[in-house]
């Protein structure tokens, strides 16, 4: 908490004699005062002295406004405080179209990336920094890490971190979340607060509202005072404002859920973009999903896709998954039409015999797909 000192305006820092005395007089005093004064019909011949208090009257007038600007003035000390330097390293699609709504909610961003985005920068209200020397010098709140996946760890070293404020609250917004967890902790020094998040939309899928997207975030490491509670609650609050379904979980948890979800989404996305849909007349509203699906996956980057499968190491286990469903599904399919190719072929002579099993479904979610080894081997001998 700011000192009242500190927080005073300037006038009430170095106060005069008059401004003092305006300070102590209570403010109802003040106002029957000039009732009294403008209500009389003839004013009383003032004495010396008493016009001495007229004067001084005046300028309790002036004074009269201090309490309203104040009042303004605390309220912009408390907006200021709740207010953050954002540094978003990684000014690709991603980071500015979070930049924008760190704008429109009064931050102050500062952006550096690989490539040259003064303009882009500009024409949202950001500063762009070529050199990460620049940027650190602006001794920023927040970095926000919005890099792909596979360069982060390049991107987190070549940092100069010590021009930095001891203290500053690093987050990232990876679509995996043990990779960057595991390299912060390793990278950073103890001092600097972690926060590991990730918003599950992008600049397709959030591009009306924000409203009920899920936000999943984990306090990896952040120090206990006040100050950096309040830092991360601040950033927090960001996607709160919007909207978000926050949703606090570990970053381990995540990519379990993601690799079952996002990934696969992701996949079928690219799968289906390969089939090169196309629009038709008749168009069915589940069509109509898969073309929307396309859209809102295939716009991103292939590193983004590949970040997926290469630093999740839940998502291998979902791609064989996904395989196995497509054979298990075809297998199904030929066994039927064989079953019917046979029926034609011998007729009656078949009745009654063999039948074709129907093929079993793969193990839910979560259950390894084969049985372990020593499983295997007991079965093997039966
Ligand atoms: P991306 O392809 O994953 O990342 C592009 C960003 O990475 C750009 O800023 C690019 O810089 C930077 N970059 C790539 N290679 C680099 C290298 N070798 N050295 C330095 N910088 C490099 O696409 P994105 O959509 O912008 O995603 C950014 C991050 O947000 C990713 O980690 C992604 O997983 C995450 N995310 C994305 C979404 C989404 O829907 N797009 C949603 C949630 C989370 P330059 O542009 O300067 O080349």
């Amino acid at each position: 908490m700011a000192s009242f000192s500190s927080i005073q305006p300037a006038a009430a820092q170095a106060p005069s004699s008059t401004a003092r005395s305006s300070i102590l007089i209570p403010h109802h005093q003040y106002h029957s005062d000039q009732f009294s004064l403008s209500s009389s019909p003839s004013p009383p011949q003032l004495p010396p002295s008493g016009r001495r208090r007229r004067r001084l009257h005046c300028v309790r007038a002036i004074d009269a406004a201090q309490p309203y600007d104040y009042e303004a003035y605390l309220f912009n000390r408390f907006s200021q405080s709740s207010k953050l330097k954002i540094a978003v390293v990684g000014f690709g699609n991603f980071g500015q179209f979070l930049a924008k709504a760190f704008i429109r909610q009064g931050h102050t961003v500062f952006a550096h990336s690989r490539s040259n985005y003064h303009a882009v920068a500009e024409s949202i209200g950001a500063a762009f920094f070529t050199d990460p020397h620049d940027l650190c010098e602006q001794h920023p709140d927040v970095i926000l890490i919005c890099t792909s996946v596979i360069s982060t760890e390049s991107v987190l070293r070549s940092l100069p971190l010590q021009r930095l404020r001891r203290n500053t609250l690093f987050v990232d917004v990876l679509s995996v979340k043990e990779f960057p967890k595991n390299i912060f902790l390793q990278v950073l020094p103890h001092h600097f607060d972690i926060l590991c998040t990730h918003p599950m939309f992008g600049p397709e899928s959030g591009k009306v509202t924000w409203q009920n997207l899920p936000f999943v975030f984990d306090k990896v490491r952040i120090g206990n005072e006040d100050s950096r509670i309040n830092r991360a609650e601040t950033f927090l609050d960001i996607f709160k404002k919007e909207g978000c379904t926050m949703v606090e979980m570990s970053c381990a948890e995540h990519d379990k859920y993601a690799a079952g979800s996002q990934f696969i989404t992701h996949t079928m996305g690219r799968i289906l973009e390969k089939l090169q849909l196309d629009s038709t007349p008749i168009n069915t509203k589940g069509y109509e999903t898969l073309l929307n699906l396309v859209e809102n996956t295939a716009s991103d980057s292939f590193d983004l896709y590949y970040g997926l499968f290469m630093y999740n190491k839940n998502a291998m286990e979902q791609l064989e998954r996904l395989d196995l469903a497509f054979e298990a599904l075809k297998k199904e399919l030929f066994g039927h039409l064989h079953e019917a190719l046979r029926k034609q072929l011998f007729g009656k002579s078949e009745e009654g015999g063999h039948r074709r099993p129907m093929l079993a479904k793969l193990p839910k979610n979560g259950t390894p797909l084969l049985p372990p080894q020593s499983e295997a081997v007991a079965n093997k001998n039966n």
